[in-house]
C-alpha cells in the first residue's frame, strides 16, 4: 500500500481558529467587545479531525457572508473533515452553496464543497 500522505485519518489536530483569526476574541465584538471567540473559546485554535479541507461555504473564513454568524458548514472553524479520497460535490460544483439558495449550504455536501468518493470495494 502506497502512503501518499503522512496524514493519519481520524487524528485530531489543532488549527488556527478561522472565525477569530487566532486572536481568541469575537471578531465582531458580540455580545461584548472583550468577549471570547465562541468558536474556539478564546484559545485561538480549534481541533479538527484529519483529513480536513478548507470549508467551501465560507471559503475558510468561518463566517457567513454578510452576517455576523459562524458558518453553518464548519461551525466557524474554517475547515471541515472530509474522508479521502474525495471529489468535488456534483450538486454545487464545489461552491458549497445550494444551487437555488445562495445563503444555504448545499444539502449534498453540507457546504463542504467536496464529498467523499465512494471507496473501491475489494
Ligand atoms: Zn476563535
Ligand atoms: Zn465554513
Ligand atoms: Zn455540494
Amino acid at each position: 500500500m502506497a502512503a501518499k500522505t503522512a496524514v493519519r485519518e481520524g487524528e485530531w489536530v489543532a488549527v488556527q481558529c478561522a472565525y477569530c483569526g487566532g486572536r481568541g476574541k469575537d471578531p465582531f465584538g458580540v455580545p461584548h467587545p472583550k468577549s471570547n471567540c465562541a468558536v474556539c473559546g478564546g484559545r485561538g485554535v480549534v481541533r479538527v479531525q484529519e483529513p480536513y479541507a478548507p470549508c467551501a461555504f465560507c471559503r475558510g473564513t468561518g463566517k457567513q457572508s454578510m452576517r455576523r454568524l459562524t458558518c453553518t458548514a464548519c461551525k466557524g472553524k474554517g475547515v471541515v473533515t472530509v474522508p479521502e479520497p474525495r471529489g468535488i460535490c456534483p450538486a454545487c460544483g464545489g461552491s458549497g452553496r445550494a444551487p437555488m439558495e445562495y445563503d444555504l449550504p448545499c444539502t449534498t455536501c453540507s457546504g463542504k464543497g467536496v464529498v467523499a468518493a465512494s471507496k473501491h470495494k475489494t
